[in-house]
């Protein structure tokens, strides 16, 4: 269903977004107080408009009132990021999603009503430091804090055998879910399936018990 979008701050973060969200099909208004910004954005966003996002009048006039959801992609400026997302709930936005450039900046933007805070850089480090740390994990999605959905190579050791064979799920509390070989995806694979090396394996688990099934198969 398509959706309309504000985006206030088109830094590196804002603009990615904006890109990202009109690939997917919905609509984005682009708002940074620097005007080549958002001549910059203009050919991509639906709308790019030069605006100061801490005056409630200019986000009055850009008719902040019609958005479901608005992101405030500021991060340098902390008076801003907080002035803005503090007018976007005054305003009563439904949903506003904030950047943060560290844990206190977070909870400052929390304690004044963000609904959704993101951490760019913290969480594109972790990211980029587990897979570093794995010679197999491709990517992975944080459930909870305790429970990741990952992606990995089928590591060689497990090559030619049968789910149940390897027995993940007694051994390692940890189930795998699909099974992807080549374009072929085996979304709810049976016992007798096999891996081979090259597949990629969808496993649902605990992260400790996935760490020790991916030392035990390294
Ligand atoms: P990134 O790290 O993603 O590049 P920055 O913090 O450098 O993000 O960029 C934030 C953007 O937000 C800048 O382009 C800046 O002009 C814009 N910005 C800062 N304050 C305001 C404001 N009050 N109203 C609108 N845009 C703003």
């Amino acid at each position: 269903m398509k959706k309309q979008f504000m985006v206030i701050g088109l830094g590196r973060f804002g603009t990615s977004l904006t890109r990202t969200l009109i690939q997917n099909g919905h609509e984005v208004l682009a708002v940074d107080k620097d005007e080549f910004l958002v001549q910059e954005i203009s050919s991509i966003a639906t709308h790019a408009i030069q605006a100061d996002c801490t005056d409630e009048a200019a986000l009055l006039e850009l008719g902040v009132r019609n958005f479901t959801h608005a992101i405030v992609a500021i991060g340098d400026d902390l008076q801003a990021s907080i002035l803005t997302t503090l007018l976007l709930k005054e305003l009563n936005v439904p949903q506003v999603t904030a950047k943060a450039k560290n844990e206190k900046h977070g909870s400052l933007l929390s304690k004044i009503g963000a609904d959704h805070i993101v951490y760019p850089e913290r969480d594109m480090g972790a990211r980029l430091g587990n897979q570093l740390s794995s010679d197999n994990l491709i990517d992975y999605i944080e459930l909870s804090p305790d429970y990741n959905l990952v992606e990995i190579m089928a590591p060689p050791a497990m090559n030619g055998l049968s789910l149940n064979q390897l027995n993940i799920r007694a051994a390692y509390g940890c189930t795998i879910m699909a099974i992807k070989t080549g374009d072929q995806m085996n979304i709810s694979p049976k016992a007798e399936d096999e891996i081979y090396t090259g597949d990629i394996l969808l496993i649902i688990g605990n992260n400790d018990d996935i760490r020790h099934l991916e030392s035990d198969y390294e």
